[in-house]
């Protein structure tokens, strides 16, 4: 599945290749993805240009110059694609524009979704109003994070992994994060004093940042989002790492299932 990393590695993609462009037309091969598309979808996109690029938690948002955002999410399998060949029988849109540049949305598993939404109202569309904290926005840090997590009674990975809280922070990064952080994913959220939140938020925000990095070296024209780390598994503290020896002390990491995840970490670095 793709993950915020992906996503944002695939906006800054998409803003490299489409900014400006105007879109000729759209080919439509299905109703729905997971809900059924806006109703005469090709038409209204037809002729507008794209203005604007953005991104809240994995949902990407292309801005349309007639006042309208175009609101998509790559679901599990979701994948978008410029040029090349037709994509096969999984190709259910296909996106052509003014220079010639052609983008595929391809989806076998089909839960992917689309909408299109006024960008006046777009932070309350029913899909993004009760989304968390942005952990790359310019409004998270330890107090924003501490704010949200006050009176949580709840283990901390499972907070910061649920979306109403944060967004965006997978198991992998739940995990990696907290050990960077020195906090034990068993810590009840609402412990977090100021200090140890800080340390969160930036650990948080530092894993996500690396892996975009990692993954954005590898992009260029071909906007891959099927959930490859890219190089950033060799980064890999704790995670997928039960047995060996902790990167900071050396002690062997260990592994607990946490809501249904497995959860990677050192029994001694993180308190
Ligand atoms: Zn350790």
């Amino acid at each position: 599945m793709p993950e915020l990393p992906e996503v944002e590695t695939t906006l800054r993609a998409l803003a490299h290749r489409l900014d400006a462009r105007r879109i000729t037309g759209v080919e439509q091969r299905r109703a729905d993805l997971r809900f059924g598309l806006p109703a005469g979808l090709p038409a209204r996109l037809a002729g507008r240009r794209l203005t604007g690029f953005a991104r809240r938690a994995k949902y990407l948002q292309l801005m349309l110059d007639d006042g309208m955002a175009l609101l998509l999410h790559l679901g599990m399998s979701g994948r978008l694609l410029f040029d090349g060949p037709p994509a096969g029988p999984h190709e259910h849109l296909t996106f052509h524009f003014d220079d010639g540049t052609i983008l595929r949305f391809v989806d076998p598993r089909r839960f992917g979704m689309l909408d299109l939404s006024p960008q006046a109202t777009l932070g309350e569309h029913k899909w993004l109003a009760h989304l968390g904290l942005e952990p790359l926005g310019n409004a998270f840090d330890g107090a924003a994070l501490r704010d949200r997590l006050a009176g949580r009674q709840v283990a901390l990975k499972i907070a910061i992994m649920d979306q109403r809280h944060v967004v965006g922070v997978g198991n992998i990064y739940a995990s990696e994060s907290l050990h960077r952080a020195g906090l034990s994913p068993r810590r009840l959220a609402c412990t977090l004093g100021p200090a140890r939140a800080q340390r969160l938020a930036a650990s948080i925000r530092e894993v996500l940042l690396e892996a975009i990095d990692a993954g954005g070296s590898s992009l260029r024209d071909y906007v891959q989002s099927n959930g490859e780390l890219g190089n950033f598994q060799r980064q890999f503290r704790v995670y997928d790492r039960a047995g060996l020896p902790c990167t900071g002390c050396g002690r062997p990491v260990a592994r607990l299932v946490q809501g249904g995840r497995a959860t990677f970490f050192c029994g001694r670095c993180q308190r």
